[in-house]
């Protein structure tokens, strides 16, 4: 939208499979607080739709590279795309372990962030699957919004005789059986059941799973990665190689619409700003007496 409106020639080409696809109410986004993904998403390109500049294709990008002072991408269906700047908004994937049950439930009533979703499920039967640091940390944020809590480590607990100690004076109770699966009716979990056989009930469960990055183009021309593997960016949103900027999931863990959202405006202001800079500067005098107030 900010290029749009600063009437830049814009193409968003997008895939159209974003993360968040398979939940059905997006939430902690102000002004859009329990819309469905999609409702957000098309209101969003109806209102860029207006701003004549920008068009929006649906295709995939596989490769790019460097094109003079800008760039080259092309798409799967052999298109070929040149761009000044590039603004990479493409997302992360995540990687679903092994886990009968897991992908179905991914958004529904598996979780990610206690802040997207927990209100809806504040007080109910929840579980925190994970082990290790991760573990303690996360269900500390969980028991925020419910008490009825267990922590499936899925094996032998990596945590401190400490950590163990804290979680249990929380009243928070600990699983270390192996899981088989997720019994669940259309996404929503009903119990975890154990490789012995035997199962508990839960209404929902958070965990995080691995990602890896949607589209690795930005990887192909230079831009660096931090250990986490998100790409680099600074507070304007330009990642380590010049004139490709980076926006969302892809650049930040904080995974939220509302961060999105603003990673992408500002991207978009800064991306304007250059080209602004760049073409003011390339303005050359042809004569002494040229642009000069009488
Ligand atoms: C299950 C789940 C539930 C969530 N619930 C909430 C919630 O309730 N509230 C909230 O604030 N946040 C929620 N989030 C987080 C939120 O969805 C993300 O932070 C947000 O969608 C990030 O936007 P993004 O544009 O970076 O990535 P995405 O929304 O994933 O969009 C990336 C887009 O880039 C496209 N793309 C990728 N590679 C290419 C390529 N090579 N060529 C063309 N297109 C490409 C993809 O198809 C996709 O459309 C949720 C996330 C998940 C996983």
């Amino acid at each position: 939208m900010a290029l749009g409106r600063a009437r830049r020639k814009v193409l968003i080409l997008d895939s159209g499979v974003p993360c968040n696809r398979q939940t059905p109410h997006s939430h902690n986004f102000l002004t859009q607080d329990g819309r469905t993904p999609a409702e957000i998403a098309t209101l969003a390109r109806q209102q860029v739709e207006r701003y004549p500049s920008v068009e929006f294709r649906k295709g995939v990008a596989v490769s790019g590279g460097r094109l003079g002072d800008g760039f080259s991408i092309a798409t799967l269906d052999g298109g070929q795309l040149k761009a000044r700047k590039l603004i990479f908004a493409t997302g992360i994937r995540d990687v679903f372990p092994d886990l009968p049950g897991l992908a179905e439930c991914w958004g529904i009533s598996v979780l990610h962030c206690p802040y997207c979703h927990g209100y809806e499920i504040r007080d109910e039967t929840t579980g925190v699957l994970g082990n290790g640091d991760y573990a303690l940390e996360f269900t500390t944020l969980v028991s925020n919004w419910t008490s009825n809590l267990t922590v499936f480590t899925n094996g032998i607990p990596l945590l401190s005789p400490e950590q163990i100690a804290l979680i249990r004076r929380n009243n928070i109770r600990m699983e270390e059986k192996q899981i088989a699966r997720l019994e669940h009716v259309a996404g929503r979990i009903q119990r975890v059941v154990f490789h012995d056989g035997s199962h508990q009930v839960v209404n929902a469960l958070y965990t995080r799973v691995p990602f890896e990055q949607h589209c690795t183009i930005p990887d192909s021309l230079g831009c660096q990665r931090d250990e986490q593997g998100y790409y680099i960016t600074d507070a304007t949103k330009r990642t380590s190689e010049p004139g490709i900027f980076a926006a969302g999931d892809n650049s930040s863990p904080l995974r939220t619409v509302a961060q999105a959202v603003a990673a992408g405006t500002t991207a978009g202001m800064m991306v304007n700003k250059e080209l602004t800079s760049e073409e003011f500067n390339s303005i050359k005098t042809t004569s002494n007496h040229e642009g000069s107030c009488l």
